[in-house]
């Protein structure tokens, strides 16, 4: 059995038998991001050959529509002669190459642009090195956005937020107890609940979810990316969060593990598998509008997509393209903007936050 385990299972059987069961949180930091066998640092997960895909992987438009909505904004910002443009989690930085190349007609925009990548995982920071190398550009890469110095950016973070360590708490009949990663009398690993409850845990919850039943739960996110990114815009910033999530908070829970393009158990060898959990948008508003963003949206990546033009866009290379590939742009543009609850056009949510004096941003008018 122990043979099968990922090195990483054995680090963290180990801190389970010094430390006691690991909040859910805990876990999920170590499986994305163990400094050594954690899932960014040692996998190049996006693509055919990876585990999963995403929207500028799926299409040129999306990044190029982000790209002109940046040089929209920076219009709208009073076009400062330098502008830092920053990447949350760029993955293979298709989104940047696709929004620069859209960007470079507004010249005056393109020449005020110095690039700041944050990424954590060495492997996907060497691939955007390579593919970034051509631009011809500068571009400075850093563990976290507090890295970055001041003065006007615009913050684009697509499915970055989703990575992000979430917690979980489980009503029993003495309270809320946090949810725990702990070892079972069989071996195996499994979800538990810490034995004191947390306290005054219902004191902080949304009224309406107070009363709930034994057994809910209750999911969150530290609120200091949102602080951050509130604190990085207020003044002559502007960021673009596109992530898949609800607009309110609930009960429930929305940890996920998948590898190879399927969904595993998130216990199921720590490591292998990209562990991500919904974003609560109305929460991220608040806490980004508290210190002083102004919050524009949410939107459904459907409408943001349609009101920055991906119909012309779509119209215009099929019209270049040869006739094989026009089937091609059609099925991106339907996987991007598809309905219902599972479609990326309606799961997936854009929300911007922007220093006030900005006034309301490119796409997200009324
Ligand atoms: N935005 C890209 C990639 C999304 S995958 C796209 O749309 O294709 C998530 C990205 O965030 C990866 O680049 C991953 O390495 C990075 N990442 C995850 N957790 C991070 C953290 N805590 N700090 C910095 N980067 C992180």
């Amino acid at each position: 059995m122990a043979d099968e385990r990922s090195p990483l299972e054995a680090e963290i059987r180990r801190l389970i038998a010094i430390a006691g069961p690991m909040p859910l949180a805990d876990y999920m930091r170590l499986c994305l991001t163990h400094p050594r066998y954690g899932y960014y640092v040692t996998h190049d997960p996006i693509g055919a050959a990876g585990d999963f895909i995403t929207a500028p992987e799926i299409s040129q438009m999306f990044g190029e529509l982000i790209g002109l909505w940046m040089a929209a904004v920076w219009q709208q910002m009073g076009a400062p002669e330098n502008v830092r443009i920053v990447e949350l989690g760029p993955g293979r930085a298709t989104l940047m190459i696709d929004a620069l190349r859209a960007a470079k007609t507004v010249r005056s925009f393109y020449t005020a642009i110095v690039l700041h990548m944050v990424e954590i995982s060495p492997k996907l920071q060497a691939v955007q090195q390579l593919r970034l190398e051509g631009l011809g550009e500068p571009v400075l890469w850093h563990p976290a956005l507090t890295d970055i110095p001041g003065g006007p950016a615009i913050i684009i973070a697509n499915e970055f937020i989703d990575a992000l360590p979430i917690h979980q708490a489980i009503k029993q009949a003495d309270g809320w107890h946090e949810r725990v990663v702990d070892v079972a009398p069989d071996g195996k690993l499994v979800i538990g609940a810490a034995r004191d409850p947390l306290p005054h845990f219902d004191g902080t919850l949304p009224r309406e979810l107070r009363q709930s039943p034994e057994g809910s739960i209750f999911e969150w996110r530290s609120d200091a990316i949102a602080l951050e990114l509130g604190r990085r815009t207020r003044s002559d910033g502007v960021a673009l969060v596109i992530d898949y999530g609800h607009l309110r908070q609930g009960l429930g829970q929305t940890l996920q593990a998948v590898a190879g393009h399927s969904y595993t158990d998130p216990l199921r060898s720590p490591g292998d598998a990209d562990l991500t959990a919904h974003v609560d948008f109305g929460t991220l508003a608040n806490s980004a509008e508290i210190i002083g963003g102004r919050i524009h949206g949410p939107l459904s990546q459907r409408d943001f997509l349609y009101r920055l033009g991906i119909e012309k866009r779509a119209a215009m290379l099929k019209s270049q393209a040869l006739p094989d590939k026009t089937a091609e742009i059609d099925s991106a543009l339907a996987r991007l903007t598809e309905t219902g609850p599972k479609g990326m056009g309606e799961l997936f949510k854009v929300l911007a936050i922007a220093d006030p004096k900005f006034g309301v941003l490119p796409g997200f008018e009324k």
